[in-house]
C-alpha cells in the first residue's frame, strides 16, 4: 500500500468522557511522523457532507481533560445505504484522506466495516463508549469516568437514604450490558444489581431486604441497568410497591450526568495510548481493526469479531458483590 499523507479522524456514536483526549493523542502521532491530519466532524454524517478541517498540533492543545467531543458526534442514517457510503468514499478521495480513525461504539465498527469491504481505504477503531461492552478491549474509553460519576453520585444520595431509613432504586445506564451496574454496585456498597445479563426476580427481593432489616441495616440502594429485563427503576419500583409498603421507596434516573465531565486519569491514559496505537497501526498497514488493550498491553481485534462476539460481564464479582452486601 502507497504512504499514508493524510489521516481523518472522527468521533461517532454516543459521545464518551475521553473522547478528545484520543483525539489529541491521534492528531499529535500522526504529525509527529509527518502525516496530515483532518478533523471530520459529526460522525459519518460529516464524512458524507466533508465537514472536515485540518488539525494542526495548537487545535488538540487543552483538550485532555475536557469531556464531550471537539469533533462531535452524530448517528447517521444515510451512512446505512450504499448511496451514502459512495458518497463518503468520494468526499474522502477528494480531500486526499488516505485512513480514517473511528472513535466509538460497535455500531460504529459496523459502519466501518461494511464501508471496508466496498471500498479501500483503511478504517481503524477506538473504542470510546461508556458502555465498556467492546470485545478486544478490557475497557473502553469513558467507562472509568462514568463510573466515578455513578459513584459519587451513590455517595450523596446513601447520605441522604440512611438518614431516612430509605430504599432507593437507582438507574444507571447500560441498555444491553451492566457492566457499569456492577462496579459502580460494588463500589457504592449496593444492596442489590439488577442487570440485564441476570434474570430479576422481583418476588425475592424482599426476603432479601428482610435478611438485611435482621441485620440493622438503616438504607437500601438497588442499582439498576436501564435495560435490566425487568424494567427501569421506575418498572421495578412499580412492580414492588405492594410487597414494599412498609419501605419508603425512592427512585432516582441518574441519566446524561454519567456521559459528562471531565475524564479520570484512567481514561486519558488509555485514550492517549489507543490513539497512539491506531496511527502506529495504520502507519503498519493494518485495516478494520479496532486497537484495544488486553492485560495491559495494545490488542488488535478485527473488526469482525469486536462485532460478533458478546463481552460478558464477570459472574463471580456479582456472587461476590452478593455476600459483601449481607
Ligand atoms: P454507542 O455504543 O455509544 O451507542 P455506537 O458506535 O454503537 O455508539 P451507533 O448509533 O450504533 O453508535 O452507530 C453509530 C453510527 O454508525 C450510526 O449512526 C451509523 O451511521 C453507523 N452504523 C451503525 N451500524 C451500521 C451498519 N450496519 N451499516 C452502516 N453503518 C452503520
Amino acid at each position: 500500500m502507497p504512504k499514508i499523507k493524510c489521516i481523518g479522524v472522527l468521533t461517532s456514536g454516543g459521545d464518551a468522557p475521553g473522547m478528545n483526549a484520543a483525539i489529541r493523542a491521534v492528531t499529535r502521532t500522526a504529525l509527529y511522523n509527518n502525516i496530515k491530519v483532518i478533523g471530520i466532524k459529526r460522525g459519518y454524517q460529516g464524512m458524507i457532507n466533508a465537514n472536515y478541517k485540518q488539525l494542526r498540533s495548537h487545535n488538540v492543545s487543552h483538550i485532555i481533560q475536557t469531556g464531550g467531543t471537539i469533533l462531535k458526534t452524530a448517528r447517521c442514517q444515510k451512512f446505512r445505504t450504499v448511496e451514502g457510503r459512495k458518497t463518503a468514499y468520494n468526499q474522502l478521495k477528494k480531500h486526499g484522506i488516505d485512513a480514517v480513525v473511528v472513535i466509538g461504539g460497535d455500531g460504529s465498527f459496523k459502519g466501518a466495516r461494511k464501508f471496508s469491504e466496498e471500498y479501500n481505504i483503511p478504517f481503524v477503531g477506538i473504542p470510546g463508549t461508556i458502555d465498556n461492552d467492546l470485545f478486544g478491549s478490557d475497557y473502553t474509553i469513558g467507562f472509568d469516568t462514568a463510573l466515578n460519576t455513578i459513584v459519587e453520585a451513590v455517595d450523596k444520595i446513601r447520605d441522604t437514604a440512611s438518614a431516612h431509613n430509605r430504599l432507593f432504586f437507582i438507574e444507571v445506564m447500560g441498555r444491553d450490558v451492566g457492566f457499569l451496574a456492577l462496579r459502580s454496585g460494588i463500589a457504592c456498597g449496593a444492596e442489590g444489581i439488577l442487570i440485564p445479563e441476570v434474570k430479576t426476580h422481583t418476588k425475592n427481593l424482599k426476603a432479601f431486604l428482610e435478611e438485611g432489616n435482621k441485620r440493622k441495616k438503616s438504607s437500601n440502594i438497588f442499582i439498576v441497568a436501564e435495560g435490566d429485563d425487568a424494567g427501569g427503576a421506575f418498572e421495578i419500583a412499580e412492580k414492588v410497591k405492594d410487597d414494599f409498603k412498609d419501605y419508603d421507596v425512592r427512585v432516582t434516573v441518574l441519566g446524561h450526568i454519567q456521559r459528562g465531565g471531565s475524564p479520570t486519569a484512567f481514561d486519558r491514559v488509555m485514550a492517549s495510548r489507543l490513539g497512539y496505537a491506531a496511527v502506529e497501526a495504520i502507519m503498519d498497514d493494518q485495516k478494520s481493526i479496532m486497537v484495544g488493550i488486553v492485560n495491559n498491553k495494545i490488542a488488535h481485534t478485527p473488526f469482525n469479531q469486536t462485532i460478533k462476539y458478546q463481552k460478558d460481564i464477570n459472574r463471580s464479582l456479582l456472587k461476590m458483590s452478593f455476600v459483601l452486601a449481607m
